[in-house]
């Protein structure tokens, strides 16, 4: 750590370790029954029609009675002031009510999903939308947030993967970071701060199979490198609290692991904040297995140091009885207390537990936040084929386009947009493609032909008619093609297969076989396969759920009034079976050198490789791959130095510069993320064939060139080794800097 970065880290956690918070915490820890205590303990879920365990009716009792700590899922300042008033006002120690909520990409704005989000590989920017999502959500009540989703998801059925960072642990602790000081702010107790919430902890994003509450086997030494360290970066950031996860992790289910929660998180992180167990999850150990009943549930989570129970409702009723009798240890009530205490001294509820009344959710969002979020989603798409069609690239789109075909089912359908955690922003907030498309187009005398052609999902064919007539009198078609938000993608959202759904592919190929050309824009929370699309379809480009302003940021980058520079951050498959698929993958002792995986083995030697025997290795698009509509060009990789020693870096010391010459050799102005990878051999255990390790995102005019440099320190080159130290260790270490991590002109660094 620079010294910059730990003052940074010193100030975002020093709520945690406030003297005078300390000693309110114990005040109060010192005067309150074990019952009370409980209550803190105890959160309910209020509001969401559906779901476990919802549809009780007494919640205004059991708060008055001190047996509820937190809510969820209650939003408004008058709502939750009249609740807070029960609690302050009713119960004898007036401790308020920590409101929660998953504000996940946004609340009265929304903003692209967080999947789509870390294509733009900006922190700042995500810091930005994090801070005004905590300055929506305050005004209605809420102070804490079920965000950020620090998952490392490697396996795109998993529909979760929609929800996090993508793939890479370098990245994802990027954004965390950035996700955490968003929220938080300047301090937590300013009346505009959302507790920021690491979840899931930890290993979710493993599921087996990617199917959501799957079990996840990791060992421990992937699980330190790869899936902990974006928590740890969210903790590091100040985050208050983590919630713990569902699946249950080598063999141990998270809500009950105390490996995790305890040895890592308490011991050797230090962790000071609180964690809320997921939804009802304390209950789901019975059919995990590894409880009976409702009472050994909640004492094996109250033992692992789950400090909160999310609607499960067993603390309530359980946790009491188990001290009394002496199956568990008042220690282990009074440090969860302790917690949640401190986390809600930290944010100021007893000295300001309400909210000011003077705004609600109908209000228009403000343009400034439209803007931001138009800037997000511009950010945020992918660019991921743009052939020549009549001696020019496809896109973007030129002046002499006079008729625009726009085709299907996501191309006018407002509430899909927002994605499966939309917030308070609705349909009516959203612009969609169609909108944006016939507002720019009447500007310029041009025409728009819209027919949805197919619904998402379904075998219909009576809109296919519609839609291939309109193509024929158009000059350019665009297809409006993916998922559907809700259904498909987020919790609960596994997929078996990745193709396009219902029959829209029958729909691209009426489309493409008309001979015009076809701008193809995929709306996913997860890589899907498009294999025959990136075949036969000149120009395509993900853009995820894009929020409020879609059709705004689609229409502005179709036309080239901005470039797209959004890269990926998960790998798209050719194949389902190539699930779980990553980038920063082990080497085999038999990789398929100079071996061609287009077709299959004629011979032993192309067949006793590691390969399919039907599809290749290598993702479609890779992670870290995006397109410009100008061209970069990037020079060898150099050093500032062939040796290193690891001595010297293990002391922080001795660090090696990387730079590269990155040149716009295109003719329009445009952003490239730059990124750095290494890989490291000769060392105690398997190291990845290349890992990140930095990025930046700069601005080139055509002509104009920049050397951009990267510092490899010890914590980059550190790694989890045979001892289960990490430690730098002596390596032959390969280095690029390159615009995606299958690129770039590699150098070679020897670590002594
Ligand atoms: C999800 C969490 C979420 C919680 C509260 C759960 O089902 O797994 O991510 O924060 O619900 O809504």
């Amino acid at each position: 750590m620079t010294l910059a970065q730990f003052s940074i880290a010193q100030t975002s956690l020093s709520w945690s370790k406030d003297p005078q918070i300390e000693a309110r915490v114990e005040k109060l820890l010192n005067q309150m029954t074990l019952a009370e205590k409980v209550g803190q303990m105890t959160q309910f879920s209020i509001g969401t029609p559906t779901g476990p365990g919802t549809g009780r009716s007494d919640y205004k009792e059991m708060v008055a009675r001190g047996e509820v700590g937190s809510i969820l899922n209650m939003t408004g300042a008058a709502q939750t002031n009249a609740m807070q008033k029960i609690a302050v006002e009713q119960t004898r120690l007036h401790i308020p009510l920590l409101f929660g909520l998953d504000i996940i990409h946004g609340y009265r704005t929304s903003f692209p999903i967080p999947l789509g989000l870390s294509a733009s590989w900006d922190p700042e920017l995500i810091e930005r939308i994090a801070r005004l999502a905590a300055q929506e959500g305050t005004r209605a009540g809420i102070r804490w947030t079920f965000s950020p989703m620090v998952d490392i998801a490697r396996d795109a059925r998993w529909g979760r993967i929609a929800e996090g960072a993508g793939e890479d642990p370098y990245l994802g602790s990027a954004i965390a970071a950035a996700y955490v000081r968003g929220y938080q702010g300047s301090s937590l107790s300013n009346v505009d701060s959302l507790a920021a919430c690491a979840k899931h902890f930890t290993g979710y994003g493993a599921v087996e199979g990617g199917r959501d509450y799957n079990t996840a086997e990791i060992p421990d030494r992937l699980l330190r490198q790869v899936y902990l360290p974006p928590f740890e970066a969210a903790m590091d950031a100040g985050a208050a609290s983590f919630m713990s996860a569902f699946e249950a992790l080598n063999e141990v289910p998270s809500t009950e692991n105390s490996f995790t929660l305890k040895t890592v998180l308490r011991d050797e992180w230090n962790f000071r904040g609180l964690v809320v167990s997921d939804y009802g999850a304390i209950a789901e150990l019975i059919p995990q297995g590894v409880a009976l009943d409702g009472a050994a549930a909640a004492r094996k989570a109250a033992l692992a140091g789950v400090d909160m129970d999310m609607e499960s409702n067993l603390y309530r009723t359980e946790l009491a009885k188990l001290v009394e009798s002496g199956a568990l240890p008042q220690s282990a009530i009074d440090d969860a207390v302790r917690r949640i205490l401190r986390v809600k001294f930290a944010l100021g509820l007893f000295d300001h537990p309400y909210t000011a009344e003077n705004t609600d959710d109908a209000q228009p969002i403000p343009a400034s936040s439209l803007e931001l979020a138009r800037t997000a989603a511009e950010q945020s798409f992918v660019l991921l084929k743009n052939a020549t069609v009549k001696g020019s690239p496809l896109l973007p789109l030129n002046g002499g386009i006079k008729s625009v075909a726009l085709i299907g089912p996501l191309a006018d359908d407002g509430a899909q947009m927002v994605g499966s955690w939309g917030g308070k922003s609705t349909a009516k907030d959203v612009t969609t493609l169609r909108a944006a498309l016939e507002a720019r187009l009447s500007q310029h005398g041009g025409r728009l032909l819209y027919a949805k052609g197919a619904e998402l999902t379904g075998t219909s064919e009576s809109g296919f008619a519609e839609a291939v007539n309109a193509a024929r009198q158009a000059d350019v078609a665009i297809l409006a093609l993916g998922e559907d938000a809700t259904w498909m993608t987020g919790e609960a959202a596994s997929r078996a297969h990745l193709d396009l759904p219902g029959n829209q592919q029958q729909l691209l190929e009426a489309i493409v076989a008309t001979g015009k050309p076809v701008v193809l824009l995929v709306f996913s929370g997860r890589p899907l396969v498009l294999k025959w699309a990136a075949q036969h379809v000149p120009a395509m480009m993900e853009v995820w759920f894009p929020g409020v302003q879609a059709g705004p940021a689609m229409a502005s980058t179709l036309f080239g009034d901005v470039a797209p520079s959004g890269k990926l951050t998960t790998s798209f498959p050719r194949a389902v079976g190539q699930e779980p698929l990553y980038y920063n993958a082990l080497n085999t002792g038999r990789p398929p050198e100079k071996i061609d995986l287009t077709r299959p083995p004629t011979n032993s030697d192309e067949k006793y490789v590691s390969r399919y025997v039907d599809e290749q290795n290598s993702p479609l698009f890779p992670f870290g791959f995006g397109l410009s509509y100008t061209t970069f060009s990037y020079s060898p990789t150099t050093l500032s130095t062939p040796t290193a020693s690891a001595s010297a870096l293990n002391n922080d010391s001795g660090n090696i510069r990387v730079s590269a010459e990155v040149k716009n050799i295109g003719t329009r102005k445009a952003d490239e993320i730059v990124q750095l990878y290494i890989r490291q051999r000769g060392t105690s255990v398997a190291r990845p064939v290349r890992e990140l390790k930095g990025f930046r995102r700069i601005t080139l005019s055509p002509g104009q060139s920049q050397r951009v440099e990267f510092t490899l320190t010890g914590k980059e080159l550190r790694f989890w080794n045979i001892d289960m130290k990490n430690l730098v260790e002596p390596a032959q270490v390969t280095i690029w800097i390159a615009p995606d991590s299958t690129s770039g002109t590699p150098a070679e660094l020897t670590i002594r």
